[in-house]
């Protein structure tokens, strides 16, 4: 059926969700059945599995079923066709808390955490993805595909791990799969551009998670974003992804990769690249 499902994910997300991590000794076990989920949570939380994930919700029925199987489910199948070939096989454990006061009580009751991020994350340990549904479904399709690619793509650098999960923030389904749209960090980066500040390319990549974080992480971000949304435009994101993925031994930060596949230097692709960005539109709806 042509678009399956037409999911438009329109939201602000007005900072990256975190991949984060929490000291496994101080929280508590995460479910990995149905059942013990179903028992944690209690009954004003639905739950749902599908496949490995292990869905659970303080949303009313309708929206759940929603959630559960026109974003959870339907990312999962796309992102999975698209990218992933190898696929979780060890259960990750999803909680969707229906507002700001929800989230920050069940991170509390089940994690003895405070929130590290207003919209949620992802903890890669325990695997578990928490996600205050307020700020809308991208911030849960932008978890999501750090929880999938965990199992595809564990040495992933932080470029292309949130190049790729806040890409699809804001995306449709198409037969081909997500795609990609512009957003709200478009702005930031077209204003970088103008003052000449952006991040060169081969800083960007060769960025650790913590120099990403450190300064400049929003600009961080837009500009991983929008060379993923580049390279989709293109048709070369999955090429991209799947070379850099199985070949990451030898080439850490996916320079060779990139090259290989667009078959250009990398400065003659970022000055490709940053033309594109320039002439992209995006307005708020
Ligand atoms: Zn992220």
């Amino acid at each position: 059926m042509h678009r399956l499902l037409p999911l438009l994910l329109l939201f602000s997300l007005t900072s990256g969700a975190v991949f984060g991590d929490t000291n496994p000794r101080s929280t508590p076990a995460v479910p990995k059945t149905l059942a013990a989920l179903q028992t944690q949570t209690g009954k004003q939380f639905f739950v749902a599995q599908r496949g490995s994930l292990l869905i659970a919700a303080d949303l009313p029925r309708q929206q759940f079923d929603y959630v559960v199987n026109g974003i959870v489910a339907c990312c999962q199948k796309a992102l999975e066709r698209t990218f992933f070939t190898t696929r979780l096989t060890q259960p990750v454990t999803i909680y969707i808390f229906q507002n700001k006061e929800s989230y920050a009580r069940g991170l509390k009751k089940f994690f003895l955490l405070d929130p590290i991020s207003p919209y949620g994350h992802y903890g890669h340990r325990q695997r578990y993805i928490v996600i205050n549904y307020q700020t809308g479904p991208g911030t849960l399709v932008h978890e999501l595909v750090h929880a999938l690619m965990a199992a595809d793509f564990p040495d992933a650098p932080i470029w292309i791990s949130e190049g790729l999960a806040s890409l699809y923030e804001q995306c449709r389904v198409e037969d081909e799969g997500l795609l990609g749209e512009a957003n709200w960090r478009l702005p930031e980066l077209q204003k970088a551009l103008t003052d000449g500040k952006t991040v060169p390319l081969e800083r960007l990549f060769g960025s650790d998670a913590q120099n990403f974080r450190l300064m400049d992480e929003s600009l961080h971000y837009a500009q991983s974003r929008y060379f993923c949304l580049y390279l989709q435009e293109i048709g070369k994101l999955r090429a991209v992804y799947q070379t850099f993925r199985d070949n990451v031994k030898d080439d850490r930060f996916g320079v060779k990769s990139v090259e290989m596949v667009l078959q250009k230097t990398l400065p003659e692709i970022e000055r490709d690249w940053l033309e594109w960005v320039a002439q992209q539109r995006w307005s708020k709806k």
